[in-house]
């Protein structure tokens, strides 16, 4: 059967924290995206009996360890994109091994089960596998097309096509001119019609697709009525056995060694 590999991506401020754009002395843990935007996502989740991978970035565990706990509690699987959403192919080969160590203690702290990876900026580093397997992770998710199993590690990539930041941003215009695409970004009703599209036409029988939304972004009442239509077609989809739709997880570990 065909697979559909649901994922979520960032949690939080972390990545603003990061990129220095988080107001210093604004208080932590209460993100609208999390308060908000997240306990309707998860009830929407539970509602068409979705389960997915949410790739979050490890400083949560001090900002947000209820939530992660909720999480894995209704059947989700948690991931890990990085400690507070480094650019993971410009980290120095110190840095990139300090942030993944961090990040996996800090999810071992809260006895919280990680075994997938998935870069922030999507690229990994020629050091990251090696890297993985050393601190016990099992799966990765970069950008990329073939679902494969070497070196220890499955790979279960995703394409830029299904990211909903990709062609929601401002910031992703010079990807998006980079790759042959229009450089404007779409309107939310415009892109939940193409990924509508592109996820019913299914893969192979043994290919995969992963789609990558972001939480923050759904705080937009306009996307997030986009999101609610793909999560009933996706809960159709895997309802009338046309496709698995499965957190990154359980889809790696199907993927034999090539
Ligand atoms: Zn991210």
């Amino acid at each position: 059967m065909s697979t559909l590999v649901l994922t979520f991506d960032n949690l939080g401020e972390a990545s603003e924290l990061e990129r220095g754009t988080w107001l210093a002395g604004e208080p932590l843990g209460r993100h609208p995206s999390v308060t908000v935007a997240f306990p309707r996502l998860l009830e929407e989740l539970d509602r068409h009996g979705l389960r997915a991978t949410f790739f979050v970035e490890a400083i949560n565990c001090e900002l947000y360890p209820d939530v992660l706990r909720e999480l894995v509690a209704r059947g989700h699987e948690l991931g890990a994109h990085g400690w507070r959403h480094e650019q993971w192919s410009r980290l120095s080969p110190g840095q990139e091994r300090g942030v993944l160590a961090r990040a996996t203690t800090a999810f071992e702290t809260l006895e919280l089960d990680v075994r997938g990876f998935r870069p922030p900026g999507g690229e990994l580093t020629p050091r990251t596998t090696a890297l993985l397997v050393e601190l016990g992770l099992s799966w990765c998710s970069p950008a990329g097309t073939a679902s494969e199993r070497r070196d220890g590690i499955a790979y279960v990539p995703f394409e830029w096509e299904l990211v909903d930041a990709y062609h929601l941003m401002e910031r992703f215009r010079s990807l998006r001119a980079q790759r042959g695409a229009d450089p404007a970004p779409l309107s939310p009703a415009q892109l939940a019609k193409r990924l509508s599209a592109t996820l019913s036409a299914l893969p192979d029988a043994h290919g995969h697709r992963t789609l990558v939304l972001h939480p923050f972004l759904m705080l937009d009442p306009a996307w997030w009525e986009g999101v609610m239509d793909l999560l009933a077609t996706l809960g159709e989809l895997a309802r009338t056995g046309r496709a698995a739709v499965l957190p990154g997880g359980e889809f790696a570990s199907t993927l034999a060694p090539t």
